[in-house]
This record gives C-alpha cells, sequence and structure tokens, in this order.
C-alpha cells in the first residue's frame, strides 16, 4: 500500500494538464492549487482504505477527470440557484420570491453601467433616488407619498422612530407578533425608542380599550397585520376603520404594519379575502408598511405609502440613511411595480403571483409532463408516480391557504427517500423537495417547465448507485 503512495502525481503534473482547459478558466490559478492538494489527500485516504489499489487507478489519464470534477464543483460560489420543488412559493429559505423577467434585465442593466441613480436628468442637479419609485407607488396605491428602505422590519423601525420616539404607541396584545426570524414586534419598538401600550386581551381588543389607553404621552394608533396566523373562535378586533376614526378624534395617526401587502386582489382566485394596500389606504390609515419580496413578488424591501406630512418627516429621520435601498432593489422594484399597471399582466409576469393563482388544472399537466420527463430520465432507477396534494403560498401569507397541487413523486429503487433528499441538497445544483409518506415529493407549482430536465438530470445522479 506505501508504495502506491509514490505513484500519485504531483501537483504540478496537474495544473500543467488544466491549463489548457478553457471550461477551468474562471476557476483562479491559487484556488486550483489548493483543490488539486485536497483532491490528492482524498486519493490518499483512499489508498488508505483500499478503495483505490493498484498503479493503474493513480494514472493520470484516470486522476485528471476525476479531479476536474472536483475542482469544478468545489470552486461553485457559495451563494448560487437551487430548484425550489417544496411548492412554498414565498420560500423564505429560498430567497422569498422569483423576480420577473423584466426585473431581473432591469437589475443587470442598472448595475452593468452607470445610471441616474441620484440626478435628475432634466436639470442635471442631485436628485433623490426616491423619485424612481415614488410616483409609480402612489399611483398604485393612491397614497400621497411612499418611501422605501431596505426591508419591511426596517420600515416598521423606522417610522416608529420618526414618530414616536420617547411616546406611546398602542397596539391589541392580539396583534404582538413575532415573524419568522426573530423580528417581534415589542422589541422592534423598543430598539426605536417608542413605548409599547398593550390593549385589550389576546383574542379580544375593543375599541374602548384603545380609548382608554391615549393620554398625553400617546404618540400613535398601530394595527399589526397578522397574515402569519389567525385568531379562530372568541375573537374580536378593531375594524381598521373604526380606529382611523378614533385617531382623528384624538389627532393622532394610525399606522398599519401590513407584513405580506400587495395591490393584488386575490379572492377572485378563490383565496380568503386579504386586504390590499389600496384598501387600507381608503380606510384611512395614514401609514402602512410592507415588504417587497412577499406577495408582492418584488426584491427585498420595505415600502411605506401614506400621508405626506408623515413621509416627508420619516424621509428626514438620519435612521433613513441608514437604512436605505441600494441601486439593485430600485432597479428591480421599480420594475416590478410597473407590471402591476396591468393587473392581468402583473398575473402572469410576476412569478409569485403566477405560481400562487396557477390552476389546479394547469398543475396537473405540468406534473403529468414532468411524471414523462423523469420517467424517460430515470428508467429503472426509481419509481415514478403523481398524486394530489397541496403546496402553500409561504411567507407568513395566507396561513391557512391549502393550495390544491399535483405532486410528482419518486421512490429510489435502491437506498431511501431519506438519502435522495440529502444527496439532491449536495449537488453541483441543488434540489429541495419534501418528503411524505416516504415518497419524495415534487411540487410542480415552484418549478418552470424550462427546469424540468434540469430536475431529471440531477436526479439521474442522485439515483446514481
Ligand atoms: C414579514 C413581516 C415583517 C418583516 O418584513 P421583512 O420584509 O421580512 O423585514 C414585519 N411585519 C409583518 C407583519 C410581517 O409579516
Amino acid at each position: 500500500m506505501s508504495s502506491l503512495f509514490r505513484h500519485i502525481p504531483a501537483v504540478d503534473r496537474f495544473l500543467h494538464e488544466f491549463e489548457s482547459d478553457a471550461s477551468l478558466d474562471d476557476v483562479p490559478r491559487s484556488m486550483m492549487r489548493d483543490l488539486v492538494g485536497e483532491f490528492l489527500d482524498l486519493c490518499r485516504e483512499e489508498i488508505r482504505q483500499d478503495l483505490l489499489h493498484s498503479v493503474q487507478d493513480l494514472d493520470l489519464t484516470i486522476l485528471v477527470p476525476r479531479a476536474k470534477a472536483y475542482i469544478l464543483s468545489r470552486s461553485q460560489t457559495h451563494f448560487r440557484r437551487v430548484l425550489n420543488a417544496t411548492g412554498v412559493v414565498i420560500h423564505t429559505n429560498l430567497g422569498r420570491s422569483v423576480l420577473a423577467k423584466s426585473a431581473a434585465q432591469a437589475v443587470l442593466a442598472g448595475c452593468a453601467h452607470y445610471s441616474n441613480l441620484e440626478m435628475d436628468l432634466a436639470t442635471g442637479q442631485r436628485g433623490s433616488r426616491y423619485s424612481h419609485v415614488e410616483e409609480l407607488l402612489c399611483r398604485l396605491t393612491g397614497a400621497e407619498a411612499g418611501l422605501v428602505v431596505n426591508n419591511n422590519a426596517a420600515a416598521v423601525l423606522l417610522v416608529l422612530d420618526t414618530l414616536a420616539k420617547g411616546r406611546e404607541v398602542i397596539v391589541s396584545r392580539g396583534q404582538l407578533v413575532e415573524i419568522g426570524g426573530s423580528f417581534r414586534i415589542p422589541e422592534v419598538m423598543k430598539k426605536s425608542g417608542a413605548i409599547l401600550r398593550e390593549v385589550g386581551a389576546t383574542n379580544r381588543t375593543h375599541l374602548v380599550d384603545y380609548q382608554e389607553a391615549i393620554n398625553e404621552h400617546t404618540a400613535m394608533l398601530m394595527k399589526v397585520h397578522t397574515s402569519n396566523y389567525r385568531i379562530i373562535g372568541f375573537h374580536k378586533e378593531v375594524a381598521l376603520a373604526d380606529l382611523v376614526a378614533l385617531g382623528q378624534a384624538h389627532n393622532l395617526p394610525v399606522f398599519e404594519d401590513l407584513g405580506s401587502g400587495n395591490f393584488f386582489d386575490f379572492s377572485s382566485f378563490g383565496f380568503m379575502p386579504e386586504p390590499t394596500v389600496q384598501q387600507v389606504l381608503k380606510n384611512g390609515a395614514d401609514l402602512v408598511s410592507f415588504s417587497g419580496d412577499k406577495l408582492l413578488g418584488g426584491p427585498q424591501a420595505g415600502i411605506i405609502v401614506g400621508q405626506k406630512k408623515y413621509i416627508e418627516h420619516i424621509k428626514k429621520n438620519q435612521l433613513n440613511r441608514a437604512l436605505r435601498i441600494d441601486k439593485m432593489t430600485l432597479a428591480a422594484l421599480e420594475a416590478t411595480l410597473r407590471l402591476y399597471l396591468d393587473p392581468k399582466k402583473a398575473r402572469d409576469t410576476v412569478p409569485t403571483l403566477a405560481m400562487i393563482t396557477a390552476s389546479p388544472e394547469k398543475l396537473q399537466k405540468k406534473a403529468q409532463k414532468l411524471r414523462r420527463i423523469l420517467s424517460n430520465t430515470l428508467g429503472e432507477l426509481a419509481c415514478i408516480s403523481t398524486r394530489s396534494g397541496f403546496s402553500r403560498v409561504g411567507g407568513g401569507s395566507f396561513p391557512e391557504q391549502d393550495l390544491p397541487t399535483t405532486l410528482v413523486c419518486v421512490v429510489p429503487k435502491q437506498g431511501s427517500v431519506e438519502d435522495l433528499r440529502q444527496g439532491l441538497l449536495h449537488g453541483d445544483l441543488p434540489l429541495v423537495g419534501r418528503v411524505e409518506d416516504d415518497h419524495f415529493c415534487l411540487d410542480p407549482r415552484t418549478l418552470t417547465q424550462d427546469e424540468f430536465k434540469l430536475v431529471g438530470k440531477v436526479l439521474h445522479v442522485a439515483l446514481l448507485p
């Protein structure tokens, strides 16, 4: 065995082979040397374990292709594309919303070149980065003014810091929510310097509870849209319109954190009613904040719309400078918002909307197509079947809404479903699916037809013995 070690080729011989290989051009030389070293360490380990046992196994013609595959897989970027076969449309761990094509193109165009990010081209003078989206936001929501920051958590923080620092904000106990990723209303309130004044009970809050809590220290009435859970049974929440009337009587602004805000009316697709941003403003909220990358289907952002006098005040807050969005976000957001000018077009072109509203019939057809492709690609490696199941909207939106779908199920002929699930995560193009009743299930809702062949390929690699 020890004599075999002497037959391991030197690192430089690999480097020499790879020098003329264009497919390795993107791998920096220093990294290449390290990776060849790592690969040869693996070979030594294989010799120790008696997996490599002859001089022929160590021939360059055998080792070079193996080393190349190793380098290509290890030199991939850490942040990369994955295939989402979970059926969870707004999957926070997988990047929430997928951008519309025009939004992705806008990012590329706006960032590979200089732009008018902060120049008013009409005057040649310094302009505002927010001007690119503020008008669109007003047009779409009916608001007087708007502002965009890094995410909705930042938006809430900024509103509270600007309008309620050192003063009291009245919130119903039933709305003191925690969102995944440790965003909690009471904690954000504390950070902003505003003082939380909880009213009501967890399940029931009445207008009189707010009324009695108002005093000379009150700065604002706040409503949090509890989008990620629902209290059912003996439950009462004060309607926004009533809160607004109370706020007006006491000259207090009413702010609603809508969380997963959207402009699109899903109820015509059979969804339970969810207020749109337009409706919330129409009901009299002075300020509304919501995420850009949840139901809206755009980039990560926190959008604040509402009355001009408040928005102007918020814009001047120093904290706003720290929470401001970058040009990539602006480019993607403007392109996304433009699609909403025509709601029909938005439904077809904003992937989040298209996936959520995909009909069961369409999904069944997609599933059949995926099943055919998988049967052809995988042959005897697995049993493929379809069955009905459910997808989820995700992102804390429509928590109780089951979206009917058709799942494509894969059961490997060899090895366990769990091993397959793991193996798919570790491939060059990771695939995330879900395991149900010992089947590996793929939901076509969150896969595009263009991705089906790739799905077949990565499954094939993962299933090979
Ligand atoms: C998601 C959510 C947030 C946080 O929004 P991000 O854009 O993730 O920062 C805040 N409030 C509510 C009600 C939410 O649903």
